[in-house]
């Protein structure tokens, strides 16, 4: 996969050669696929592997051109999207933004357990929150998440049954656009953000193909995981402006929460949407 340096300012776009069997902190919670486990949900590690940091040059990229026949435009009211989202609807992939605001990201994944505290500590503070879902984890539980991304996040993509998408066996196409599909029934917008499960595949030709047909423009991994122990995994300590944080809808998530809140505020830093940043 070619990948080209971004010229625009505002966020920057991993250059991913050899991440995704390494991206795999989500193993740790991850919610089991009843298609067929890969490799990669057994053996990953259950520490992320660092990728390129972003004062590298090279951390800064975009995909070439992926843009192809028959795909799908993103609408203007595809909730949320920024004026830099509606500026490049070119599909890109990222695990950290380039910004010069004292900001960081929280994205909480799959959508197990939706927990009352949590929902309560997310409203006190007014957190953004870009909850990246499962489509089976939460078919019922509706109004809880639209509650918890009231503050200026978004219910985004994390496929239908949490299939590695880097898997032969996974059907790429009905995990990325049936859940395109279904949120936009259930919470009356399209996704325009994928997070692959596992962080597999953020790159494989068809994933490409599909976010890009279905209306995904950022391919979203992270930087900064809170375990569902609530231990920080960092690839380059400590918190810092741009990190996107991964964590899960799991009991005690509301102790992982105000942990990286705190460790954020120790560095200057305040949670801000992803969803005004890319
Ligand atoms: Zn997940």
């Amino acid at each position: 996969m070619a990948f080209l340096a971004a010229g625009f300012a505002g966020f920057a776009v991993g250059s991913l050669t050899g991440a995704p069997e390494q991206a795999s902190a989500e193993e740790s919670s991850a919610a089991p696929s009843p298609s067929s486990p890969s490799s990669a949900q057994v053996t990953a590690p259950s520490s992320p592997a660092p990728l390129p940091l972003p004062a590298d040059d090279s951390y800064v990229a975009a995909l070439e051109d992926p843009l192809q026949d028959g795909s799908e435009t993103l609408a203007e009211g595809q909730s949320g999207r920024s004026e830099t989202n509606l500026a490049n609807s070119d599909v890109e992939i990222l695990n950290w933004v380039e910004t010069d605001d004292s900001v960081f990201f929280i994205t909480i994944d799959d959508g197990l357990v939706a927990s009352p505290a949590v929902r309560d500590l997310i409203e006190r503070y007014r957190i953004p929150v870009t909850a990246f879902l499962t489509e089976y984890a939460v078919r019922n539980d509706t109004d809880y998440y639209e509650t918890v991304t009231a503050y200026g996040g978004s219910v985004q993509n994390h496929t239908m049954v949490h299939g590695a998408l880097n898997d032969p066996a996974t059907d790429v196409e009905w995990e990325i656009c049936e859940t395109q599909d279904r949120f936009e029934e259930q919470f009356g917008y399209r996704p325009w953000m994928l997070r692959p499960p596992y962080g597999a595949g953020p790159d494989d030709p068809d994933v490409l193909k599909y976010a890009e047909q279905c209306g995904i423009n950022r391919i979203v991994l992270w930087n900064v995981v809170v375990t569902d122990d609530n231990q920080v995994e960092y690839w380059d300590p400590p918190i810092r402006a741009g990190d996107i944080v991964l964590l899960h809808w799991v009991d005690g998530l509301e102790v992982g929460l105000e942990k990286i809140l705190e460790l954020g505020r120790a560095q200057g830093l305040t949670p801000a949407a992803l969803e005004d940043y890319i």
